[in-house]
């Protein structure tokens, strides 16, 4: 378990107020402009030496993508673009971030600009996030008061951040698409490469990252790359904040260690599986694209990038979702299904297509009315998308029904099984 020493985000909770003061008490802002002096090429190695990987869901090595942006900074400007377009279903970790520690990030951002040549960041937010956008507003108003930030500011490195309100689509998280927002265009993915580094806001060199992964930025570097890099396991290092929510006693948001057991951080912080442990049906670990983990591979279930590979899912961005045996887990997947369709930005066949077909088919299932020899077409048809899509919606969309057929192919097929018995019982339609 972490130890509150430990902790960067020590009002995860909102327990004290999110104001300048407050943050600076807390540690924030605290040596930025020694951190600053120490150079651009001192940051980025030591942020690779910290094995930070990206907290959007990818895992991309953030050091890594920061050395991606040119050295020069004289022929076009340089961005830092930070992604707050948090909508994964059962993910909401950036939001407490964005509401109670919203000058971590914005110090992050400082940090990170300076360190790639940026004198501009956007920080992206979620249409429905409207107080967080608010919160961040206050702070970002009061780093520019008190000159922490702005064309003049105590630290000598001009810099400028605004913050950018999203409209309510999911496609806009995606790094590419979110670019194409900020520009005023239509949010659809690019295709990849060139990747932002080379070509990314108006052409321009660009590094797009995650809340979580910026906001970090300025405690790892104070306290040292060893640090963070001593918690956890080898390639899953560092803190994180994870989303415990679903059919648990107390859904909550909490900065645990990298490679904590699953069952660990359920019972010691979700207040356990709803009627115990033996209730348990299965998780989705890491937001709605994560494959479901049935409950027999959750015992011994390692909570990070290898843990949940090696329980055939992903780890995501940590935002854990337990379903308890009351779950119907073929109608619960057919609706994560139906929220794919609804997001596919439309613009590459078999997403467009795909995501609408295996939905149809899910939700067929979901009700028993189906065949049996389908099951297979269906996993067929995900493989046909999965890989073969401009952006990864496509594959976010098939992987959580191939881990249901992977998982639950036998509650499938007893349910195609009960229709067959008793056609005539109209089946309760799967809700959009
Ligand atoms: P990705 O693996 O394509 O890219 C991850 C990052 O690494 C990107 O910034 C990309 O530019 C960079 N990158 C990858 N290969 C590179 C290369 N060769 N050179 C330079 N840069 C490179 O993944 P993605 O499509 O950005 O993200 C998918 C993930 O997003 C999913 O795993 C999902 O968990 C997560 N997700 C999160 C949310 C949320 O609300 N936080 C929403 C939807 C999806
Ligand atoms: Fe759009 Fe889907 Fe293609 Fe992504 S995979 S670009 S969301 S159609």
């Amino acid at each position: 378990m972490l130890s509150d020493k430990d902790r960067i985000f020590t009002n995860v909770y909102g327990l004290q107020p999110a104001s300048l003061q407050a943050a600076q008490r807390r540690g924030a802002w605290d040596g930025t402009k020694f951190l600053l002096e120490m150079g651009r090429d001192w940051i980025i190695d030591e942020m690779k030496k910290s094995n930070l990987r990206g907290r959007g869901g990818a895992g991309f090595p953030t050091g890594l993508k920061w050395s991606f942006m040119p050295k020069q900074t004289g022929d076009r400007p340089h961005y830092l673009v930070i992604n707050g377009d948090e909508s994964e279903p059962g993910t909401c970790k950036d939001r407490e971030i964005l509401r109670h520690d919203p000058h971590l990030l914005i110090e992050g951002a400082m940090i990170a600009s300076f360190a790639m040549g940026a004198h501009a960041a956007y920080i992206y937010i979620r249409g429905e996030f409207i107080a967080e956008r608010e919160a961040l507003q206050r702070a970002v108003d009061e780093a520019y008061a008190a000159r922490l930030i702005g064309q003049d500011n105590i630290h000598g490195y001009p810099f400028d951040l605004y913050v950018h309100h999203g409209a309510g689509a999911y496609i806009c998280g995606e790094e590419t698409a979110l670019l194409e927002s900020l520009e005023g265009k239509k949010g659809m993915p690019r295709l990849k490469p060139p990747f932002p580094a080379n070509m990314g806001l108006y052409g321009c060199p660009t590094t797009v990252n995650n809340v979580e992964s910026i906001a970090v930025a300025g405690t790892i570097l104070r306290r040292g790359a060893d640090w963070f890099n001593g918690i956890g396991r080898p390639n899953n290092v560092g803190t994180k904040l994870f989303g415990i929510s679903g059919h648990v006693g107390t859904p909550c948001v909490v900065e645990e260690s990298m490679g904590i057991p699953f069952r660990e951080l359920i019972e010691r912080h979700g207040g356990g599986v709803r009627g115990g442990w033996d209730n348990l049906l299965g998780i989705i670990p890491g937001g709605a694209s994560c494959p479901i983990i049935p409950a027999h591979l959750c015992d011994d279930l390692i909570m990070d990038f290898d843990g949940c590979r090696a329980a055939t899912s992903s780890f995501g961005t940590a935002g854990v979702l337990v379903m308890d045996k009351s779950t119907d887990v073929i109608r619960a997947i057919a609706r994560l299904s139906y929220f794919f369709k609804h997001e596919s930005c439309g613009q590459c066949t078999p997403c467009r297509e795909g995501t609408g077909w295996m939905w149809r088919v899910i939700s067929r299932m979901a009700e028993g009315r189906a065949q049996k020899r389908e099951i297979d077409m269906l996993l067929d048809v995900t493989k046909q998308i999965e890989g073969h899509t401009i952006c990864a919606l496509g594959d976010a969309a098939a992987w959580p029904i191939q881990g249901l057929i992977r998982h639950f192919r036998p509650e499938i097929e007893k349910r195609i099984d009960q229709y067959a018995a008793n056609p005539h019982i109209d089946p309760v339609p799967v809700a959009a």
